[in-house]
């Protein structure tokens, strides 16, 4: 669980590339033992700040603490921190006890300890017994995991993650998640992970910044996020973009400004008695079914809205087949979900 201590410090931090701005300004605490995602699109300045905060790349200002000391001008080396990559970058000539241990010789441990610690850093990734062999011998998962355990075996105070997962196909991915989140459990360590894919900083992380365009536009857990979005583009890029703006705002919810509401929080109503009026207490908009999503489990409904705008609404197959959903495309329905869930975000820019 996190601490109350604070791990890492960013006070005003920024960098340029020449005419680049890649980070412009960023202030962010992360505390002891969180499980911290960076979410964004490419570009966003994400890996970045991950490179600032480990050392590898200067900042053009602004301060990085670690544990509450300024190490802003140190060398990588000298910051309590390690990194994985998404490239494993293991020796292909060691075997992944040698791989494992190589960072406590470099250091200069003892050979007996330096053997104990990158066993038990290979058993912490459920690797045990497999200390003889050599990287070509594992599958991209396993890879994976030596990359782990050899920044593990360091005992850092912080272990950095640039897209760590990137390389893994959809399910071993999703097994990985799992596993990462649960040896972060065990370690106790503060796991900074960048990823580009909602789903997995939604799954992991304790908290999330999301970047864009090298600035924060949010940060919160992954519930506030999700369905809490504080800009336009948070509710895009975390989630279906699912927003009333201008005049169907004005129409719909009967207020000015941005609106977010999600997906899988509207009904989709298309009996001649719902079309005719809204319950209490719910917001509700007509509108003309345009697409039909079938998904397997749920279906989406892209609906033109008479008011101006577009929503989605996705719903469940409990009792329906996909021909059945096919056959709304070009209906009339109502869309209808209850007050609590219309969010008033930033206007898009
Ligand atoms: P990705 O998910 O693609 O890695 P990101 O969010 O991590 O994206 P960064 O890699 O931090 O984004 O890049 C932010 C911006 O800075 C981009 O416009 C990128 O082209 C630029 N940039 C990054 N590194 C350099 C560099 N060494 N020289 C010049 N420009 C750079």
């Amino acid at each position: 669980m996190p601490g109350e201590g604070t791990a890492i410090r960013l006070q005003s931090l920024r960098k340029s590339f020449g005419q680049v701005e890649a980070v412009c300004g960023v202030d962010l605490e992360i505390r002891d033992g969180e499980f911290f995602s960076m979410l964004g699109p490419s570009g966003s300045g994400k890996t970045t700040v991950l490179r600032m905060i480990a050392g590898f790349e200067p900042s053009t200002s602004g301060t990085v603490e670690l544990a509450g000391r300024d190490v802003t001008r140190l060398a990588p080396f000298e910051r309590d921190v390690n990194t994985v990559f998404q490239d494993y970058a293991l020796f292909p000539h060691m075997t992944l006890e040698q791989n494992v241990a190589y960072g406590l010789k470099i250091r200069k441990v003892p050979k007996a300890q330096r053997l104990e610690r990158a066993r038990e850093a290979l058993a912490n990734v459920r690797l045990e017994g497999f200390g003889k062999r050599r990287p070509s011998q594992l599958s991209g998962g396993q890879r994976q995991r030596v990359a782990l355990a050899r920044a593990l075996v360091n005992r850092p105070k912080v272990l950095l993650l640039d897209e760590p997962l990137g390389a893994l196909d959809l399910k071993l991915r999703e097994e990985m998640q799992v596993e990462l989140k649960a040896l972060q459990r065990e370690v106790g360590i503060t796991f900074v992970f960048v990823t580009h894919d909602q789903d997995e900083a939604l799954t992991m992380s304790d908290r999330i910044a999301v970047f864009n365009q090298g600035r924060i536009e949010q940060v919160g857990t992954p519930a506030e996020v999700y369905e809490r979005p504080a800009t336009a583009f948070v509710a895009g890029f975390v989630g279906t973009s699912n927003l009333l703006t201008g005049e169907a705002a004005q129409k719909v919810v009967g207020a000015a400004g941005t609106y977010s509401v999600r997906p899988e929080k509207i009904h989709l109503l298309d009996s001649p008695d719902a079309l005719g009026k809204a319950e209490d207490g719910h917001t509700s908009a007509v509108g003309r079914v345009a697409e039909v999503v079938y998904l397997g489990d749920a279906t989406r409904f892209i609906v033109d809205l008479d008011a101006g705008g577009r929503l989605t609404a996705l719903q469940q197959n409990k009792e329906t087949s996909s021909d059945e959903v096919a056959a709304y495309r070009g209906t009339r329905v109502r869309l209808q979900w209850h007050e609590r869930h219309n969010f008033r975000v930033a206007d898009p820019q």
